[in-house]
């Protein structure tokens, strides 16, 4: 059966060569680990994992255990020659140990009682010494997830000769890759050196060294982690998401001019070479002719100023178009911008198409994507909202499906 015609259309080709070209900008100094938690940024995980497995990622990073089973599944139905590592990056919840174990999933943990999980879970599960990895995670300043560093003899001790968890990396988010000046960067570095120092000073060591999202790589911070990582003996690993779905992450104050002498090469070879992996679409469901003074969508918010054309669309924001938008942003039409107007409804959308000849029902409707010589990007729908990309697309929701294009 056709669908309501509101999708968002997922270029799978588009995220292996994003995935490639900052698997090579990460290389060779440190390995790429593709987020694809939250359904893959809302691209779904069912498109993009196998994707990113194919275009030769080995570690993926969901944010459950939940999305962990699922991209498991995924990963075993795509499996190449090294089996995929799955790392849950929002830590596991009570009673979750057994089936994180089951489905050979990595957990970040800093928390005591997440190692009392795993501990036991993993002795239920007669696990071997040392086989269970573990990336214990660092709170370098953001204050969000991550064990204080001055007090880690506690936790470390988890991993002592003999128990069944293995440190196999050491984990902090830096939480400001996106500040050109790098000083909060720098200082969160500063502090995993002196971190790190004090892990093997107590006798433990981790394989990986796993730091930095797109900003990080994109500002060029790769050679430094991966110095960092080599100087205790470690290998560096990065995490990036926004970029493998095609978008360069902004930094502010902005590299371009006047300071442009400023912008890493990494971050303007990132420019042209990403490209957005995902395109929203839906249609022109009727055109009307309304006279000058007619009132559009709830409460009249608008009035139209002279006689016009208007074109209603099947997407509102029960489709994740931010109400926000109403009377403020434009979407494009035969290649050209056709601003909205009125209140856009939770499942329509009225679109001022007076200056744009013959559109008719079944036209084309371009929400994010290119239409024509014309583009509109998450950034553009962000600035509008005032919000990020990573929630406009988070946000597009369950009932658009999502179809490789
Ligand atoms: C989401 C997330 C990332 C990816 O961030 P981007 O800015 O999208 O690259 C990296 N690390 C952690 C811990 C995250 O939660």
């Amino acid at each position: 059966m056709p669908t309501r015609p509101c999708r968002a259309e997922i270029s799978t080709r588009a995220l292996e060569e994003n995935f490639r070209f900052l698997a090579a900008l990460a290389a060779p100094h440190a390995e790429l680990l593709a987020i694809v938690k939250a359904d893959a940024y809302g691209h779904s995980l069912a498109l993009c994992a196998p994707a990113v497995i194919a275009a030769g990622a080995r570690w993926l990073g969901v944010t459950s255990v939940e999305e962990g089973i699922a991209a498991r599944a995924l990963a075993l139905s795509t499996e190449t020659a090294a089996p995929t590592q799955i790392l849950v990056i929002g830590g596991i919840f009570p009673g979750q140990g057994a089936a994180a174990l089951a489905h050979r999933l990595t957990p970040v943990a800093w928390e005591p009682w997440h190692f009392d999980e795993l501990f036991t879970a993993a002795r239920a599960a007669n696990a071997a010494p040392g086989s269970v990895p573990i990336h214990l995670e660092i709170d370098t300043g953001m204050s969000r997830q991550g064990a204080d560093p001055h007090a880690l003899a506690p936790l470390l001790g988890r991993f002592d000769p003999g128990s069944p968890l293995r440190l196999e990396a050491v984990m902090t988010h830096l939480f400001a890759a996106d500040e050109a000046g790098g000083e909060i960067t720098q200082s969160q570095l500063a502090l995993l050196d002196q971190t790190l120092g004090r892990i093997s000073a107590a006798g433990h060591f981790a394989e990986w060294l796993n730091v930095g999202n797109s900003a990080a790589l994109l500002a060029g911070q790769a050679p430094a982690i991966a110095e960092l990582a080599a100087r205790h003996g470690m290998k560096a690993m990065l995490r990036p998401g926004l970029a493998l779905y095609g978008l360069t992450p902004e930094f502010s104050p902005d590299f371009t001019p006047p300071v442009a002498s400023a912008e890493p090469a990494s971050l303007a070879r990132a420019h042209t070479a990403l490209r957005p992996v995902l395109s929203w679409k839906s249609q022109v469901v009727s055109v009307r002719s309304v006279p000058v003074g007619t009132q559009v969508g709830y409460n009249g918010t608008f009035v139209a100023t002279e006689p016009m054309r208007l074109a209603l669309v099947a997407a509102g924001y029960g489709d994740g178009l931010d109400r926000s938008l109403s009377n403020r942003f434009s979407l494009l039409v035969r290649g050209e911008h056709a601003p909205i107007v009125g209140r856009i409804s939770m499942d329509q959308t009225v679109l001022d198409v007076t200056d744009i000849a013959a559109v008719a029902p079944g036209d084309e409707v371009v929400l994010i994507g290119s239409q024509g010589g014309e583009t509109i990007t998450a950034f553009d729908h962000a600035r509008a909202a005032g919000t990020i990309p990573w929630e406009v697309f988070t946000r597009i929701a369950a009932r658009v499906p999502r179809v490789a294009a």
